[in-house]
């Protein structure tokens, strides 16, 4: 069978939780799957080694790792990866790094893969109005979006190869000015609470992070509110030019929505609407729909679900 690189997906230098998912994905398409580790320090990809289906982890050890820069990291990467079916996350990170690996070989990549059958990927298009099939044959980039496939447990064991990955770089990102937030990245998150234009202003947001904090949720926007007010910042936009999320339970606040708000969220498991429109079409696609001002449906909310997790 064919070999696979999964490229782990790393969140604060650790590997992330998603990687589990890239390798019970890479199983399906092929077998002994080397796990790249992008690490500064190599003792973060030990924990990697424990990943079930895994053959052999390889430590790519460089302190350019400590920030993302697309060119850098595929250079690293390319340099250190051996030949086979490259997976990666879908993440907005990770995809972009999957394309350079692909260009760099000169081989296809096949971005947000959400099924595998034999030699068949299935990906969305048009913003998620079609899913187009893809054969594949020989070797390709693969990208795996999040919290679709089963991730692989814990039980296995395998060796660990620590490789210097500095390379031949001719640039390097040494510093990341992140803006400062403590809250959850509606990527990584499996609850989000979404507010729109619905929302009347940025201030109201506060009555979704009281929420969020409830739930443990992320706090995410349309592109509207995104748009509209300079407080809510894009990285919380989800949709067709945002990000696309797949959580448990997405809650749609004052959101209309619009079809490239939905391409960023129709594959969450259940979906909750909250608009005072009863013809708003998000109601089209919500397992539950409350047609209510959020001034009045927040707070009720807000308590009976308080009063069920306390
Ligand atoms: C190329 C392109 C890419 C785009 N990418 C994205 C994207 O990534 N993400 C995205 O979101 N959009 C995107 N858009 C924009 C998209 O088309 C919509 O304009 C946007 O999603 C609308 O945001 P909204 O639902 O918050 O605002 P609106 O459409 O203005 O809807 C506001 C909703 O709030 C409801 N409401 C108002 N007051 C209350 C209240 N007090 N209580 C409850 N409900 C209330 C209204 O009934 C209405 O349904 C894109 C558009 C284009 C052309």
């Amino acid at each position: 069978m064919t070999e696979t690189v999964i490229i782990a997906e790393m969140h604060k230098g650790k590997v992330s939780p998603t990687t589990n998912e890239l390798v019970g994905a890479a199983n399906l398409l092929g077998s002994n799957c080397t796990l790249i580790v992008p690490c500064t320090d190599s003792s973060v990809a030990d924990e990697a080694s424990n990943i079930s289906g895994v053959t052999k982890v390889i430590a790519a050890k460089s302190s350019l790792f400590t920030n993302y820069d697309a060119a850098a990291w595929a250079q690293a990467l390319d340099s250190v990866a051996p030949q086979g079916i490259v997976v990666t996350s879908a993440s907005a990170q990770s995809k972009d790094l999957a394309a350079r690996i692909a260009a760099r070989r000169d081989i296809s990549v096949v971005q947000d893969v959400i099924s595998i059958d034999g030699n068949t990927l299935s990906t969305p298009i048009y913003s998620g109005k079609a899913i187009e099939n893809v054969s594949i044959n020989g070797d390709v980039v693969v990208s795996i979006r999040p919290n679709v496939f089963a991730g692989a447990d814990n039980d296995g064991s395998c060796e660990v190869q620590v490789i210097d990955a500095s390379g031949d770089l001719s640039t390097a990102v040494k510093e990341l000015v992140e803006r400062a937030s403590t809250r959850l990245d509606v990527s990584e998150a499996n609850i989000i609470i979404s507010g729109g234009r619905g929302m009347g202003s940025p201030d109201n947001f506060s009555h979704l992070e009281v929420i969020a904090d409830t739930l443990g949720a992320a706090v995410g926007a349309s592109r509207a509110a995104v748009d509209t007010w300079a407080e809510i910042p894009h990285s919380m936009q989800v949709g067709q030019t945002g990000k696309t999320v797949n959580p448990n339970l997405y809650i749609a606040v004052g959101i209309s929505g619009a079809i490239q708000h939905l391409a960023g969220m129709r594959s969450s498991k259940y979906i909750v609407a909250i608009n005072k429109d009863a013809d708003a079409p998000i109601f089209q696609y919500a397992d539950y729909g409350i047609v209510s001002t959020w001034e009045e449906a927040l707070p009720v909310l807000g308590n009976a679900l308080s009063n069920m997790l306390s």
